[in-house]
């Protein structure tokens, strides 16, 4: 099995996790509802895509 010659420092560790920052997920209006939704994802709030209902959502 491949070991590591040497110890990890934690600048080199902190290094590599440099790029580990996690992003704000995307979010866009649902033009049926009005409510925000992620892009290319069916409305949890009124199951609407594409124009037209896919799921049926429970009224409250
Ligand atoms: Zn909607």
């Amino acid at each position: 099995m491949a070991v590591p010659k040497k110890k990890t420092s934690k600048s080199r560790r902190n290094m590599r996790r440099a790029h580990h920052a996690i992003s704000a997920t995307a979010h866009c209006e649902c033009p049926n509802c009005g409510e925000m939704k992620r892009p290319h994802h069916v409305c949890s709030h009124c199951g609407h895509y594409d124009g037209r209902e896919v799921v049926k959502v429970a009224a409250a």
